[in-house]
């Protein structure tokens, strides 16, 4: 089946300011696989494109969590590189307070936050809301000064119990890949909204104690509150050896995840694609016969194969975060 896609996670800028050419396609398959026009001629209309920090990042680290000014210094990069390549037509960056009119062709970005030590304090976050940001993830693995990640026992720290609240105020929806067990439940206690996980899988089907991948429990939670869980494809994530390892995950692997995801939910319509495609690992370690955007409906026609309707099809390909997000 052909139909566009919305992916839920992709790097876009931290790709392209670890020195790739985003404008150009991708020339060496082995390396790469993202770029604007390889996931628009991906028929990927929509992504969630990240801006990712991370203390220590060799690429958009900062020193410490306690250097605002330096955390902010390089979201801010990202946001004018978002913001640069909409003023050139070559994204269309949604909810942007931007004066340049927006390019209807052009690739969709939906702002998500991932690790939000660039937000300085509770009162930058009508600043990031109006510059578009829609989608906040407390923090990446190594924690931020907000709450522990999944390398960290620790949970929310007050000030991340803070930005919740204000978060909550700008209808800024919590993105939970990347807590620590201590910090989901955290978050669980502080706020009744939806709480979403951009690029996860079952930590239950994988057999791991790593806090990278849902519980079972933590899966329900965020169906209960009528969030999304977006499929990761890093193979690390999807097989059972735990394993980054080249063709250590096929396809099935994917249906088997999405399968015990929709079992948890209940409906076939919470779950959808989170691809993290190529940010921070190369196509060797995506699963074998999806190396490229190119590729998802070969992920379709499985789904399909194992008795997905036309409508869920559609739904995981684009309308489960469409809905949520409410874009088209
Ligand atoms: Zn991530």
């Amino acid at each position: 089946m052909q139909t566009h896609w919305v992916d839920g996670h992709v790097d876009l800028t931290y790709i392209a300011l670890g020195g790739r050419n985003i404008l150009k396609e991708c020339s060496t398959p082995e390396e790469e696989c993202i770029s604007i026009p390889d996931l628009k001629n991906s028929n990927v209309k929509t992504i969630a494109g990240t801006i990712y920090t991370s203390p220590g990042d060799h690429v958009l680290g900062y020193d410490s969590s306690e250097n605002r000014d330096a955390a902010f210094s390089q979201g801010k990069k990202q946001l004018d590189l978002y913001r640069d390549l909409h003023t050139q037509g070559h994204i269309n960056l949604l909810h942007t307070n931007q004066e340049v009119p927006p390019n209807s062709d052009a690739l969709e970005v939906i702002l998500l936050m991932e690790g939000a030590d660039p937000i300085r304090n509770i009162d930058d976050v009508a600043w990031w809301h109006e510059q578009g940001l829609r989608i906040v993830g407390l923090t990446w693995s190594v924690g931020t000064r907000y709450a522990g990640g999944n390398n960290c026992k620790h949970g929310l720290t007050s000030e991340g119990k803070a930005l919740v609240s204000a978060l909550d105020a700008h209808n800024i929806l919590h993105d939970a890949s990347h807590l620590s067990e201590q910090s989901f439940e955290d978050l669980v206690s502080c706020t009744d909204t939806v709480i979403i996980a951009s690029h996860s899988n079952s930590r239950n089907l994988l057999q791991t104690d790593s806090q990278r991948n849902l519980l079972d429990e933590q899966a329900k939670e965020i169906f209960n509150r009528g969030g999304v869980i977006g499929l990761n494809l890093c193979t690390m994530f999807l097989s059972k050896t735990f394993s980054k390892k080249p063709q250590t995950a096929t396809i099935n692997d994917c249906v088997e995840h999405i399968f015990h995801l929709c079992d948890l939910a209940g409906n076939r319509s919470q779950i959808a694609l989170g691809s993290d495609f190529d940010g921070g690992f190369t196509p060797k370690h995506l699963p074998i016969g999806l190396k490229h955007p190119s590729q998802l409906p070969t992920l379709l026609q499985q789904l399909q194969d194992n008795g997905f309707s036309e409508d869920e099809l559609h739904s995981f390909a684009h309308g489960a975060w469409e809905r949520l997000y409410k874009i088209n």
